[in-house]
């Protein structure tokens, strides 16, 4: 038998729970792994809490990631041994996720560890970093570069903005870090911000156009936040949007995007196409300062999970949380 965080029925309540499972109760997919890391990310937070109904069937394995070694599979095209890591694709909402010591997945799911980097390595980047690098190659695909002027991230102290951050500014972008927090000022500088807004300063309703400040951006706020920096967006920028922190509403006018030729990318992480997982992959090989990821990454025992997914809720987790499932 193994560990597993499994949100389940008990006397007809849906709880979230530490208990043991053995392989018969995994799913019968053709890949079965030997899970090492899963990691923290905000909707974790919201599934192990029950927050919001992110399992659409119980019983559930929670964790949208997870990196871990292959001990079986009915696919040639994988080996025993062989490292691997899933990012999405349903886990924890229509599949059983990566809070377990063992999993049985589809293998058209896995991404082969990138050689640059460790399983924990791997899951130190998670869905959240993975997220961010899809948002800065969204710019990068709209022809933004870095002589067109500052990058905003919004959530910058949260996973995506952090790790965004560190993308951006090692590419060559000036990059503007937008926080609530004082106290990850200094943290934001290391990564590579060279100015500091204050998240309360995009929270308040705008005007329509306001200043052209910015290039581009990376937002993971969402609502007001995301209508006031649409509006400082400067003529042909984009944003590429992939949160909902500040909440889902939008309360823009259409103006930045039929005056300014302002764009607007949606990204999503989760039911992303193989190929752009892998040039997302290669490119974090590539890209993503090792020193800088084990700056923003602490590891965590899956034991502490309940505490971890209120403290991400709250707004109070700074960088990126790796899951130990064996600790
Ligand atoms: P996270 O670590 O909690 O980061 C979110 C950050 O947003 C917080 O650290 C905080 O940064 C800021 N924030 C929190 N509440 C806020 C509020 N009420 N108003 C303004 N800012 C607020 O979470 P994450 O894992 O990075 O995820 C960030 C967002 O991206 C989430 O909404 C998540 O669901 C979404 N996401 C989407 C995808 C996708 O596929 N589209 C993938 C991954 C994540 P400061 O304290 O620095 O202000």
């Amino acid at each position: 038998t193994f560990k597993a965080v499994i949100r389940e029925e008990v006397d007809g309540q849906p709880v979230t729970r530490i208990r043991e499972l053995g392989l018969a109760d995994l799913p019968a997919h053709d890949v079965l792994v030997d899970v090492a890391y899963s990691t923290l990310n905000y909707k974790d937070g919201l599934a192990v809490s029950g927050k919001a109904p992110i399992a659409r069937s119980l019983p559930m394995v929670c964790g949208v990631d997870l990196a871990g070694t292959i001990v079986e599979s009915a696919n040639s095209d994988y080996k025993p041994g062989d490292k691997v890591l899933v990012n999405g694709w349903g886990l924890s909402e229509r599949h059983w996720g990566g809070y377990t010591q063992r999993q049985r997945v589809k293998s058209d799911w896995l991404v082969r560890v990138p050689d640059a980097f460790t399983l924990e390595q791997t899951m130190a980047i998670g869905t959240a970093g993975y997220t961010s690098m899809l948002c800065v190659l969204a710019l990068e695909d709209h022809g933004i570069t870095p002589d067109q002027g500052e990058i905003l991230v919004t959530g910058a102290g949260g996973g995506v903005g952090s790790v965004a951050i560190a993308l951006l500014s090692r590419l060559g972008y000036r990059v503007a870090a937008s926080t609530g927090r004082a106290e990850t000022h200094d943290y934001l500088k290391r990564l590579g911000a060279s100015e500091i807004v204050d998240r309360a300063t995009l929270s308040e309703r705008g005007r329509p156009l306001d200043k052209e400040r910015w290039a581009g951006a990376v937002d993971s706020v969402g609502s007001q936040t995301l209508a006031t920096l649409l509006a400082q967006i400067k003529y042909g920028g984009a944003v590429a949007a992939c949160g909902l922190a500040g909440g889902n509403d939008l309360p823009a006018t259409v103006l930045p995007f039929i005056l300014r030729g302002v764009s607007l990318l949606g990204v999503d992480s989760v039911m992303a196409p193989k190929a752009k997982r892998e040039r997302a992959w290669q490119r974090l090989a590539s890209d993503l300062d090792q020193g800088l990821l084990a700056e923003m990454t602490e590891v965590e025992p899956m034991s502490n999970i309940f505490a971890l997914a209120d403290k991400i809720l709250a707004g109070q987790t700074r960088g990126r949380v790796v899951i130990d499932v064996n600790a």
